[in-house]
């Protein structure tokens, strides 16, 4: 089963706390920020194409032993932390996302212009995009699991967790050609550049039990410095 969305940017109703808190402000965000994410928030709209959706699997198998995931026969190494929260799982679904291809094109503009601080304002505005559509694509796979009883995990991408960012090609190679139009390179980089990939687990006894950050070793991950800061809120 496939599934596709398309959103505009005001669907995802991002504020300005949410781009704050990607740039480590958990709470009142120093001058002269505030301005510059107002005048980037109401730009957005039309920088984005935000596109993403999820191809189910129905046959995935988690050998926790071996830390492997194996979805059509192609097996993932996703390493600890990972194949255990999937180790319910009895089918996955591989997902991609993105905010499309000129968000990051200007935030590159900008900063080739000298412009830094705005440049990376529109930046983060293009992660704190596709993480937003990604919640609701999430949301929306777990309404159509639960008519069938079924649970979900939290969702994992490759590049996090200790899972290797190269495992992308597999990722990629079970998805159709240019899905949700996102592309991976040789090197395993996405285009557009914000865009995300990975899995979620589906079975019956899966719940989302939320990220294991804070006991977590990569204190550099942009997803663990937020949950991290969410959790203390
Ligand atoms: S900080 Fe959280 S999301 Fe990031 S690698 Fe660690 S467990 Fe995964």
């Amino acid at each position: 089963m496939i599934k596709e969305y398309q959103f505009k940017f005001e669907e995802l109703n991002i504020s300005l706390e949410d781009i704050g808190l990607l740039m480590g402000y958990n709470g009142e965000i120093p001058e002269p920020f505030p301005s510059m994410i107002e005048e980037g928030l109401g730009k957005a709209p039309e920088l984005c194409n935000i596109q993403g959706g999820y191809q189910i699997f129905s046959d995935a198998e988690i050998l926790t032993s071996e830390k492997i995931i194996r979805v059509n026969k192609i097996e993932f190494h996703p390493g600890k932390i990972v194949s255990v929260r999937l180790k319910k799982s009895t089918s996955a679904a591989l997902f991609v996302c993105t905010a499309g291809k000129d968000i990051s094109d200007y935030s590159k503009e900008l900063m080739s212009a000298g412009q830094l601080m705005e440049g990376y304002v529109m930046d983060v505005i293009g992660s704190v995009t596709v993480e937003k559509a990604m919640d609701q694509i999430q949301a929306g796979l777990l309404i159509e699991m639960q008519k069938q009883e079924l649970g979900i995990s939290d969702r994992y991408s490759p590049g996090y967790c200790n899972w290797s960012v190269g495992e992308q090609q597999m990722l990629f190679s079970l998805m159709p050609e240019n899905f949700c139009g996102v592309s991976l390179s040789d090197s395993s980089l996405m285009s557009p550049v914000k865009s995300v990939s990975g899995i979620i687990g589906i079975g019956a006894e899966l719940r989302q039990k939320g990220y294991q950050c804070d006991w977590c070793n990569d204190k550099t991950c942009i997803y663990g410095n937020i949950r991290r800061r969410s959790a203390v809120e």
